[in-house]
């Protein structure tokens, strides 16, 4: 069966002074309709870029695709035409990101702006989008649509920001949406409601979910399965329920030492020591070896296979060599 969407052996490069360096190297994924798919990891994994290939909307003249495909329904976006891969964005495939007030354009008021993503993918006449953007914000939980289209985007909250964009999101009734940190700008609170009403509107219209973030206390919340990115490449991916309960790589086992619910501890929680290599340092062997604490000679020489332990559970690290086959390299 065709999947929704498939990522495969993508590698992306972007121009440096010294070359080019690549920032995402192999990556595989697999997306299947009506599902939520995680991809997490630290600043500088790659997650975010990963992303934005699937919009192809990498900054152009500095990043490309180096190798690999990207399939909607089958279909390589990468082959399409501008004008096709612009139908895509409006209709197929939409986005959030974190910061509403970077896709919102502030000197138009709301109404306009949610008439207008109606518009676009549709037919309709002012008059019947702008009654379909009161009926949208409503089901995003903002109480006062009607007051609220004549408001700018300075007027509004950071929450209300990002319910407004969610309606715009959803005017297209996408196949997929790709949500970037969309909830990390937000307190606690209010965080918990959008996701919530994300979820709701998953329920009801049937979108699939690209969830990138660096919180595994989101993806627990939010997510079916999920890919954990580490400087480039994929080192660990499961349904989300296996992947808490025996993660594999060291650097998801550090992740999830880092969240309070999963230490049990109530002192000032450990980030994972280090930092993420930048492109240009990478080792020839595990990229995570600088800051892993179950290294081994092996890890810093040679690059560690993908070993795969069934029902889509997978680990690219040297501690399961000898355990079992590789997935693939
Ligand atoms: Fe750690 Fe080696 Fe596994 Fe890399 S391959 S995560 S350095 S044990």
């Amino acid at each position: 069966m065709t999947k929704l969407l498939e990522i495969d052996q993508l590698s992306i490069e972007f121009a440096s002074g010294s070359g080019t360096v690549r920032v995402v190297n192999g990556v595989r994924l697999e997306l299947e309709a009506g599902e939520t798919l995680g991809i997490v990891g630290e600043s500088g994994s790659g997650k975010s870029v990963t992303s934005l290939s699937i919009m192809r909307l990498l900054p152009k003249g500095l990043a490309k695709v180096a190798e690999g495909d990207i399939r909607l329904h089958g279909r390589s976006l990468l082959d399409m035409s501008e004008a096709e891969m612009q139908k895509v964005r409006g209709n197929q495939i939409a986005t959030i990101f974190q910061e509403p007030m970077t896709a919102l354009n502030p000197v138009f008021k709301i109404g306009r702006q949610v008439r207008e993503s109606i518009r676009q993918h549709s037919r309709k006449s002012k008059r019947e989008a702008h009654k379909e953007a009161i009926v949208l914000l409503g089901e995003v939980g903002i109480s006062a649509p009607e007051q609220i289209m004549e408001a700018y985007p300075h007027q509004l909250s950071g929450g209300m920001r990002q319910r407004v964009m969610i309606a715009m999101a959803m005017a297209s009734n996408p196949d997929i949406l790709i949500a970037d940190e969309p909830t990390t700008a937000l307190d606690v609170t209010i965080q918990a409601q959008i996701l919530e009403l994300m979820k709701k509107l998953q329920q009801e219209r049937g979108a699939a979910i690209i969830f990138i973030t660096h919180d595994l206390g989101v993806v627990a919340e939010m997510c079916d399965r999920v890919a954990v990115m580490y400087a480039g490449q994929i080192v660990e991916q499961g349904d989300v329920r296996t992947l808490f309960k025996e993660p594999k790589h060291p650097y998801t086992i550090g992740l999830l030492n880092s969240m309070p619910q999963f230490s049990g501890e109530k002192k000032r929680l450990e980030a994972i020591s280090g930092q993420v290599p930048h492109p240009s340092e990478y080792l020839p062997g595990c990229r995570f070896a600088e800051r892993c604490p179950s290294k081994m000679d092996v890890c810093e020489s040679i690059e560690p296979a993908l070993y795969d332990f069934g029902n889509q559970h997978r680990c690219k690290c040297h501690l399961y060599r000898g355990d079992m086959d590789a997935a693939h390299s």
